[in-house]
């Protein structure tokens, strides 16, 4: 048996995670240097009488640690922890707190928790796949994850096991998560009425947002943008709410709320008190901004993810369309 040890500074990430079901239910947020070893073992080396070039090896595992440094590392499939992942932001819950971060701050990882044991099992998970497939190593795979001198966690993996079947991580691809959602048929029909009302209202001289409310597939309410000759909170959400009325204590969450442009968050708390549970909307934030909108960019589906306002968020749907909207709109008015 030959085995190969692989040691080197430049493997070390620096890493904060979230660890969950321990003592106070979680552990502060809070970092480590991790510092990872590699062996791997084979019953024989190549042709040449090496069993892997050391440089090739030492390439893919700094990539690898790399994409981790630097990061608060969160583990995807914690029943506990409510993950929305939104464009540009990502939002969790636990217990009775919450927490919305940049999503370039956050690696999610395919894993029930984040403690140095399914660490060392996601990394070495992911350096199995790539030395199998990239590099031609069949043998077996350990990693040895230190958090701190002396304290560590190791993993090991067979080389030769059909890898493609073996989880490799949501580094990349994170599956779809609390937040998203199916478009149903009658969506796409009624964000282009709100779409229309956008228009209509642009064409009048005011800014180009629309809104309507549907409940048991009816129209119940339409609102347009009235910020100007209106009120300043005047926004085509905050209309078509006033314009529903009050809904029966048992209709509460049986309605939909479709707006030309992703909600601010006034409107989305407002949407929250209305008693309605679903938004459908069209252009997504950063388009808006991108027309000159002083809305502050941040997403929908994350804010009520990380406040627990349980509202469903689709979106951005007929983008394109939506965002049409904007650029007539831009071309005749020096603002939105
Ligand atoms: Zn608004």
């Amino acid at each position: 048996m030959f085995e190969l040890a692989l040691a080197r500074d430049n493997f070390t990430f620096a890493a904060a995670h979230f660890l969950v079901g321990v003592k106070d239910g979680r552990e502060r947020i809070h970092g480590h240097n991790y510092v990872p070893s590699i062996r791997i073992s084979a019953d024989e080396v190549g042709a040449n009488g090496v069993l892997v070039d050391f440089g090739d090896l030492k390439a893919v595992i700094r990539e690898e640690t790399s994409a981790l440094n630097h990061r608060l590392l969160l583990p995807a499939r914690n029943p506990d922890l409510q993950v929305v992942r939104g464009r540009q932001s990502i939002s969790f819950r636990f217990a009775d707190e919450a927490f919305l971060l940049p999503l370039r701050d956050v690696v999610l990882i395919d894993a029930g928790n984040m403690s140095c044991e399914l660490l060392a099992s996601f990394l070495c998970k992911r350096l199995a796949r790539r030395i199998s497939q990239e590099l031609r190593v069949r043998g077996r795979l350990t990693v040895e994850l230190a958090e701190s001198v002396g304290q560590s966690a190791s993993y090991s993996v067979s080389l030769d096991y059909p890898l493609a079947r073996q989880s490799s991580g949501d580094l990349d691809e994170p599956r779809r998560l609390a937040g998203s959602s199916s478009v149903a048929t009658d969506d796409s029909r009624h964000l282009i009425t709100a779409l229309h009302l956008a228009q209509e209202s642009s064409k009048e001289g005011g800014s180009p947002f629309g809104a309507v409310i549907v409940r048991s597939g009816e129209v119940v309410a339409r609102g347009r943008n009235s910020v100007r000759g209106g009120l300043l909170t005047d926004h085509a959400e905050i209309v078509a709410i006033r314009a529903m009325g009050r809904p029966l204590s048992d209709q509460v969450g049986e309605s939909t709320l479709y707006s030309s442009c992703e909600p601010c968050m006034m409107c989305l708390f407002s949407v929250y008190y209305a008693g309605i549970r679903r938004i459908v909307y069209g252009s997504p934030i950063e388009t808006a901004i991108a027309y000159g909108s002083g809305d502050p960019q941040i997403e929908c589906a994350t804010i009520s993810g990380a406040f627990g306002l349980s509202i469903e968020v689709v979106g951005p749907l007929h983008a394109d369309q939506a965002e049409e909207v904007f650029a007539v709109h831009k071309k005749a008015n020096s603002r939105l």
